[in-house]
């Protein structure tokens, strides 16, 4: 397979053969999680369409292909949240939630133009999924008639967009890849056999976000340590202290702009219980955090199943709370007050 993507082979064979056949569409939607390798696909998607020696099958090396691997290729304009931010202050790209109008016109903008030394030009829009009405209706217009050399690639995390921009797409929907692949893919790329399997079991088939956690060490470590504060939190739920001063933190970093970090902490959280639940139930191959089995059995042994599903539902709650600007010291407070109670911190 030249297209050097791991895993998704039915779309890399559906997107060859129609540029073999010459039946590929003027737009796409390439839709599924973040960091299952969406990226990826349009890049090579762009590359097999203009490669210089052989199309539809992309050989990474001509001139074409380089200059749109590195992302500098003059036919192949990217465009998406990233770009957005790029222009203006951390702070306030923090804030920004749509893609706006602005960015959606600086991207489409020579689409009228014909390709400069390519066979196509290619418009990759990330993000799509935060295409706000107006931005969504300045798309419309292009997709309505693109012209014969140009390929629009819309790149979402959802399939939550437009139905007027839907139904003039082509749609290739990314699912998880089995946790086997991302290791084997990761132990491809010299991440060592213990780590590997660690990531592909926290990525949950999204390989994109396996592999770019495997090129930060620090991602591991990180993560490690947020959960152990949260398994903390558990086995001392009676020391209010400690919990509010996690809460006072979060809170402090959801009105300092970070609002996906406190999000990831929730999501973190809500992983762990779900592995109790699946200890709980006998299905110990399916658990994502595997370096934590022995807390998990603790904490599977220590509550019953009622408690755990309680919880893990005062999570979304709270993420949704959170979602619809109630107060964040007050509404995680009041999660962590209802926290399942560990004997462990007690009998310490
Ligand atoms: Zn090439």
């Amino acid at each position: 397979m030249s297209w050097n993507i791991v895993g998704h082979e039915w779309a890399v064979d559906q997107l060859r053969h129609s540029i073999l056949a010459d039946s590929d569409a003027h737009a796409y939607i390439f839709s599924g999680p973040p960091g299952i390798g969406k990226a990826a696909m349009a890049l090579h998607m762009a590359m097999a369409l203009n490669c210089e020696r052989s199309p539809g099958d992309p050989c990474q090396e001509c001139r074409a292909c380089r200059l749109i691997m590195r992302g500098s290729h003059p036919d192949v304009r990217i465009a998406g949240m990233a770009s957005q931010a790029a222009a203006i202050k951390a702070d306030e790209a923090a804030r920004q939630k749509e893609l706006k109008i602005a960015t959606i016109r600086e991207w489409q903008h020579d689409i009228s133009l014909r390709p400069y030394e390519g066979r196509r030009r290619v418009l990759i829009l990330h993000d799509a999924e935060r295409l706000n009405e107006e931005s969504s209706n300045a798309m419309l217009k292009t997709l309505e008639e693109p012209p014969d050399y140009a390929t629009i690639i819309l790149v979402s995390n959802s399939t939550d967009l437009l139905p007027t921009i839907v139904s003039r797409c082509r749609v290739l929907r990314l699912r998880p890849l089995p946790r086997r692949q991302v290791a084997e893919a990761l132990v491809s790329r010299n991440i060592i056999a213990d780590d590997a399997e660690l990531l592909a079991a926290w990525s949950g088939g999204r390989v994109g976000w396996a592999i770019a956690a495997a090129a930060q060490p620090e991602t591991i470590t990180a993560r490690q340590e947020q959960l152990t504060a949260l398994v903390e939190l558990g086995i001392h739920s009676h020391n209010r202290g400690i919990a509010f001063r996690w809460a006072e933190q979060r809170a402090k970093e959801y009105r300092g702009g970070e609002q996906e970090t406190v999000f990831a902490w929730l999501d973190l959280w809500q992983g762990w219980w779900r592995d109790v639940l699946l200890v709980a139930a006998g299905c110990h191959e399916s658990v994502v955090n595997i370096d934590r089995r022995e807390d998990l059995v603790h904490t599977a042994n220590n509550h019953p199943i009622s408690v755990i599903h309680a919880f893990m539902r005062r999570i979304s709650t709270t993420a949704q709370q959170l979602r619809e600007n109630g107060n964040p010291q007050l509404v995680l407070e009041n999660l962590l007050l209802h926290m399942p109670k560990d004997g462990r911190g007690i009998a310490a």
